[in-house]
């Protein structure tokens, strides 16, 4: 179907249903476009579910229940579409509620009626609930399941949302890379190819060493023909396959990382002999230790006359990366990319640091990998360079490949050879995907094309949300969440600061506030204003960046936008220091206190229609009030935990009663009371915990 078809259908314009598509994730260019049905009928559900007209006005069962309800509304919302996202066609077709002891089971936003049912409360009184949330609801209509749960919440349940399997669900990147995720047998995996990248400072010869493996190679006749660009490509030693990454610096080394892609095993350090080490190389050594990644040193141009290896290992040991010929564990070679000198050398250790590595994958799997580079090629187009990480790709296969999807029509290896399979570690270029995807998406091989499509989809449409929660990904609070597991707390920081002098001295002062509670580790501190490397850094490694005398870059404040890096700059190093403090305080999530703040004994007890029970009490100790929560003690038994529903002193709900006043109490979800039963009343509190 076209756009403008479908635009018709609608009852909107082609350019409202441009948007609305584009809205949902669906690229379409123009009213001719072409209109997948898939996504046809996403919209129109999207569609005819937001204009339907509402139900009737709100309908109370009976009149509004007092105590009197809130004011209105504070935002002129309409009833329903508070109430009911997407009325439905027949008042009661609402989602399906089931109630598994204190658990509430529903699927899509539930009618009032049922909801007040499996909460076992009056319509009424679940009523008088939505209005204190700013809900008007009638007895017919949906709540929405947020709005449930709340309510459930209020009433001592859990509730748990089960999706209906017909619903349209988007799909987040984790379930759809994570779904058929098996864990490999052990028997399964065998050794794969290490992954290297070239990092090091500009000029130093990075590029003059992965040409020189490259045509090495090639001149060594191990293959025949041309090689081909394809973003990677693989070499063999003695039989032994080594694949290196051919965009070298750490800058791109990041920006993978903080796509998701950690291609890399080893990084070569290359470190010219004549310069030593320079900022660059620094950085590069704290973006490899902030990946975790093996480090191999290269020490390059030692053909050069002003060539002084040991400078450099004398750097390297004050560095921390004390060279293994002097007692250290790190590997140094000494190489020259102009001569050939010490590659082999070179080559070897970077094999037997991957035999340490016991780099392993099962190639008898579904493929899955990641985009080097992909681009429009003519004559082939869409052509995706990927590097296979586990299992292998066949000529044939359904792939899912970020937003896109498609059928290997074609796979081309690193000397231009088409090839039929890819196995781990193997890079190789495809055709037959409907798209170019990004750098450092993920691909993966599913059961078929359809499947592959409706994923890709999804995809697609859960981008959107995920974007605005990577907008929070490295945002101080939210650390918190994703270090709910460990038992200590670790704030990640960049430090960035005009001197190497101001950095010592910030980082001393903010190792002093390092706690038992929370620690602070250094990602990287450097000199120098923040750039968009140090965002990509801080997205890869979850960090924050603070700043001291120093200015964002031109492009930082964008790419912070768009990784969700938070950037803190300050002249004044108490203020840093605070603001710091403050940040690992706020990682300690508030503890919850109870405090119980009054006790009444049940003297009697009254029936109120069928099942309703009040108990008579009289208040023993303090003051109680409604908000307050109550427990049920019978001897040493609780009985119940939940909230209130009432405190009448005879016919009035009252807002508190005191320390010897006779009351009636209602609560939400028990009426078993018997005469000498104690009620104990208390509240949660909070309390913000300090370092
Ligand atoms: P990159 O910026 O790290 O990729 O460095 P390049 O590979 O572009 O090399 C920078 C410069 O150093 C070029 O002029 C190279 O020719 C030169 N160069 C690279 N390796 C060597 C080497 O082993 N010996 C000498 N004498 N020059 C080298």
């Amino acid at each position: 179907m076209r756009v403008h078809e479908l635009a018709k259908q609608l009852g909107i314009s082609s350019k409202e249903c441009i948007a609305r598509l584009h809205d949902l994730g669906v690229e379409v260019k123009n009213h001719m476009s072409s209109v997948e049905p898939d996504a046809a009928e996403l919209l129109q559900e999207a569609e005819t579910g937001a204009q339907a007209t509402p139900p009737p006005a709100v309908e109370m069962e009976a009149p509004p229940p007092s105590p009197a309800p809130e004011p209105p509304p504070r935002e002129a919302r309409p009833a329903a579409a508070a109430a009911a996202p997407k009325p439905a066609s027949a008042p009661h077709a609402g989602g399906e509620v089931t109630v598994e002891g204190k658990t509430l089971r529903v699927r899509g936003a539930v009618v009032v009626k049922d909801l007040a049912g499996a909460l076992g409360i009056r319509p009424n009184q679940l009523i008088t609930d939505l209005m204190g949330m700013n809900v008007l609801a009638s007895i017919s209509q949906r709540v929405e399941v947020n709005v449930a749960r709340k309510i459930a919440e209020k009433h001592g349940f859990q509730l748990e949302h089960e999706k209906r399997a017909a619903e349209y669900k988007p799909v987040s990147r984790k379930d759809l890379f994570e779904e058929e995720e098996e864990e490999d047998r052990p028997e399964d995996l065998l050794p794969r190819a290490p992954v290297v990248t070239f990092l090091g400072h500009v000029d130093h010869g990075k590029t003059s060493l992965l040409d020189r493996i490259r045509n090495t190679a090639v001149v060594d006749g191990e293959y025949g023909g041309i090689t081909q660009h394809i973003g990677a490509y693989t070499v063999e030693v003695g039989g032994r396959p080594i694949t290196f990454l051919d965009t070298p610096g750490h800058a791109a080394f990041t920006a993978m990382r903080a796509r998701g892609a950690n291609l890399t095993d080893i990084a070569v350090l290359v470190i010219a002999a004549d310069d030593g080490i320079m900022p660059q190389t620094r950085e590069a050594i704290m973006h490899a230790k902030a990946a975790e990644v093996a480090l191999v040193v290269a020490i390059n141009k030692i053909d050069l006359p002003g060539a002084n290896p040991d400078r450099v290992k004398q750097q390297l040991q004050a560095e921390d990366l004390a060279p293994e010929d002097w007692g250290g564990d790190t590997i140094c070679c000494l190489v020259s990319a102009h001569t050939g000198v010490g590659i082999d050398h070179l080559m070897e250790m970077i094999l037997l640091q991957s035999e340490i590595l016991e780099l392993s994958a099962n190639p008898a799997r579904r493929a899955g990998g990641f985009v080097i580079e992909a681009q429009l090629e003519p004559g082939m187009g869409p052509t995706a360079n990927l590097l296979v990480t586990r299992g292998t790709l066949r000529i044939g296969d359904a792939v899912i490949c970020g937003q896109f999807w498609g059928k290997v029509r074609a796979l081309i290896n690193d000397h231009g050879s088409k090839v039929k399979t890819a196995g781990p570690s193997m890079p190789v270029k495809c055709l037959g995907l409907s798209g170019v995807p990004e750098a450092g998406a993920q691909f993966r091989v599913v059961s078929s094309e359809k499947t592959a499509r409706s994923a890709a989809q999804a995809h697609s449409a859960s981008l959107k949300d995920e974007q605005s929660a990577t907008a929070r990904k490295a945002s101080l609070e939210s650390l918190l969440q994703q270090m709910e597991d460990t038992q200590k707390i670790e704030l990640r920081v960049i430090l960035k600061a005009d001197t190497q002098g101001s950095i010592e001295a910030i980082a001393h002062s903010l190792r002093q506030i390092d706690s038992a509670k929370v620690s602070l580790k250094f990602i990287l501190s450097s000199t120098g204003n923040v750039t968009v490397n140090d965002v990509m850094l801080a997205s890869a490694s979850d960090a924050v960046i603070v700043g001291f005398h120093a200015a964002k870059e031109p492009g930082v404040d964008s790419a912070c936008r768009r990784e969700g890096v938070e950037v803190r700059l300050h002249n004044i190093i108490y203020e840093l220091l605070d603001e710091v403090r403050e940040a690992m305080t706020g990682l300690l999530s508030p503890e919850l206190r109870e405090k119980v703040v009054a006790h009444a004994e049940v003297k009697q007890v009254f029936s109120i229609g069928k099942t309703a029970k009040v108990a008579g009490c009289i208040v023993t100790s303090g003051t109680a009030t409604p908000k307050l929560r109550a427990r049920v003690k019978r001897n040493d038994e609780t009985l119940y935990e939940g909230s209130i529903a009432t405190i009448k002193h005879f016919q009035d709900a009252v807002s508190e009663i005191r320390e010897g006043q006779e009351c009636g109490i209602r609560l939400d979800n028990f009426s078993n009371f018997e005469p000498g039963d104690v009620l104990e009343f208390y509240e949660l509190e909070e309390i913000q915990q300090t370092l």
